[in-house]
């Protein structure tokens, strides 16, 4: 086929989703396979949000509410902000989406750690725009080299607290004296997709920048401790001349109303999400247990997901746990060829792994 396609659209890097469980069942031939590849709620999502989609079923030959009034107004009250400073999104990655397309022309510059989530990227190159990339200091963000980075192009700087894939966090301290480094014009992001299992009392708390005078933006999830994955809906928290912009480029009925009604009733479901939290707190102290009997080193995180040193090529620890029906992630794509990133399960699922993992260093020699 004959098309004529921007040189920056040719060169994006696709995204590789966490391969899906009916897929390697299919591919292996396997059955009760595991999948800690996502960072998704191991505990399902809150059955108060199940019910509130189903009884929004009865309305779907209807558009959704645009605005998304009720979901706005409960998150606006929740972190005490006005309505024109929340910006809902078909997940927070559309948002991301949002932010490229009002703020960056093509040449500009948004700036982002290496490794960091794969949508700043490809969010960027999409509008022609140039990723800068800022490696990570020992697996944690680096502000200096940051801030040496910012030229007369730099338009966004994009962060993520705590940091996938490493699990580190953000401090307040880290970041307010960033924060007074770079020229006030500089929309800085700061993704927290992960906030919500974040226990270090010095870990950042984005939400106290995006009313101030600076051009601050906080997106959180209800794809992760919310268990929402599925449903699509995230949102952004910002000053509300920022939101503005989104709103101008904005599909007019991007959260749909399923979306909507569930993450409303999520919201209000807090003893779902403490008990995931706490949940994911506990099965991530027995698998440190468990790694730490093979002799393995791992990196403690404050998300739901941590990475394991596997001394190895990654990949080939993913091949190997494949063929034992249990899906992690290689960070060889991210820049650490020997390290795997896993997500916290269900008990039985974290054995399955732990049986999996000391089969498949046992065999490869590792460790
Ligand atoms: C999972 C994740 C998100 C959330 O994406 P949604 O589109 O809301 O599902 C955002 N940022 C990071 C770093 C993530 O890992």
């Amino acid at each position: 086929m004959k098309l004529k396609v921007p040189d920056y659209i040719q060169s994006i890097r696709v995204y590789k989703p966490g391969k899906p469980i009916e897929e390697l069942e299919r591919e292996y031939g396997i059955r009760n396979s595991v999948k800690l590849a996502s960072n998704e709620n191991p505990l399902g999502s809150s059955p108060a949000a199940v019910a509130a989609m189903k009884a929004a079923m009865e309305g779907l030959h209807r558009y959704p509410d645009g605005r998304g009034y009720y979901l706005v107004e409960k998150l606006a009250a929740r972190f005490n902000l006005s309505a024109e400073c929340v910006v809902l999104g078909n997940g927070s990655d559309e948002i991301i989406g949002m932010l490229t397309r009002s703020l960056l022309e093509p040449g500009d510059e948004a700036i982002m750690t290496e490794p960091s989530f794969l949508m700043y990227e490809i969010m960027v190159m999409s509008c022609g725009a140039v990723p800068v990339f800022v490696p990570l200091k020992s697996l944690f963000v680096d502000f200096e080299s940051i801030a040496a980075q910012v030229t007369d192009k730099t338009r966004i700087v994009f962060l993520n607290n705590p940091v996938n894939p490493t699990g580190t966090i953000i401090t307040k301290k880290g970041f307010e004296a960033f924060l007074e480094k770079i020229p006030g014009h500089v929309v800085v992001v700061i993704d927290e997709a992960y906030i919500e299992f974040a226990k270090d009392p010095d870990c950042l708390d984005g939400i106290a920048y995006c009313t101030g005078d600076r051009p601050v933006v906080v997106l959180r999830t209800f794809s992760k401790a919310y268990g929402l994955a599925g449903i699509r809906i995230g949102y952004g928290l910002m000053p509300a001349a920022v939101a503005g912009l989104l709103h101008r480029v904005r599909q007019p009925f991007n959260a749909n109303s399923l979306a909507q009604a569930g993450a409303c009733a999520a919201l209000d479901d807090n003893d779902f999400l403490n008990r995931t939290i706490h949940f994911v707190h506990g099965e991530l102290e027995f698998l440190y247990a468990g790694i730490e009997r093979l002799g393995i080193n791992y990196f403690p995180t404050e998300a739901n997901f941590f990475l394991i040193d596997v001394q190895q090529d990654a990949d080939a620890v993913f091949e190997a746990m494949l063929r034992q029906g249990v899906i992690i992630r290689s960070m060889v794509s991210y820049g650490y060829p020997r390290y795997i990133r896993v997500t916290a399960g269900l008990r039985k699922e974290n054995e399955a792994f732990l049986k999996a993992f000391a089969t498949v260093m046992d065999s490869t020699g590792g460790a």
